[in-house]
């Protein structure tokens, strides 16, 4: 049976973006496409995605059940899970109840199957495969710009970048000050770091 690289899986609230405030059993896959860093992409990634352990869909199934009976709702992150995921991993989900979401840098196009699409780029707009989202979500530090998006999406989303656990007020006021020069765009903060959760 085709097993997957999966870092963890746990169950939380989903800190950040339209959903946010929302309990989902979060699959987070390992390794990913990019390496972000303050050089190159204007933050450092701040994941864990190297370790993993082989898990088979069923193995997948049964620990996301175990965690809640009742959570109908699952986020596919990483990572980049675009990396593994495939139509056995989202029919699966499916046929066990669940809805699915994923967090995505972009950078390979995903399934229709998939219920709520979140984008967050990294990469120069021209890098990316995926062209529709629910939610596109860009992390900007101070002097970051908005970029012009090629992604069209339900919901525009800026997210100030936070700096290991806390988030600097320079970061956020910058993010303010775009929002209210852009009124398209709406704040996300990454309030699970707030929360103090995963
Ligand atoms: S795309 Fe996300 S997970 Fe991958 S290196 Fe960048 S911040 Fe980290």
């Amino acid at each position: 049976m085709k097993t997957y690289k999966i870092n963890e899986i746990f169950y939380s609230l989903q800190g950040e973006g339209v959903r946010a405030g929302t309990a989902n059993v979060f699959i987070r896959f390992s390794d990913c496409n990019l390496r972000c860093s303050r050089n190159k992409e204007g933050f450092d990634c701040d994941t864990e995605f190297i370790s993993g352990t082989q898990m088979n869909l069923d193995q997948i199934l049964s620990q996301a059940r175990s965690l809640s009976a009742t959570c109908d709702w699952v986020i596919l992150t990483g990572g980049e899970p675009s990396l593994q995921i495939d139509d056995s991993l989202l029919d699966a989900l499916h046929t066990a109840g669940y809805k699915i979401a994923i967090e995505s840098n972009g950078l390979r196009e995903l399934s229709s199957k998939i219920d709520w699409i979140c984008i967050s780029p990294k990469t120069a707009e021209s890098s990316l495969r995926q062209k529709t989202a629910h939610e596109l979500k860009y992390v900007r530090a101070l002097g970051m710009k908005i970029p012009n998006p090629s992604i069209k999406a339900e919901h525009y989303l800026i997210s100030p970048a936070f700096e290991v656990d806390h988030l600097p007020s320079e970061n956020l006021e910058h993010c303010l000050n775009l929002i209210r020069d852009n009124p398209k765009w709406r704040l996300s903060v990454q309030q699970h770091k707030i929360w103090k959760v995963r």
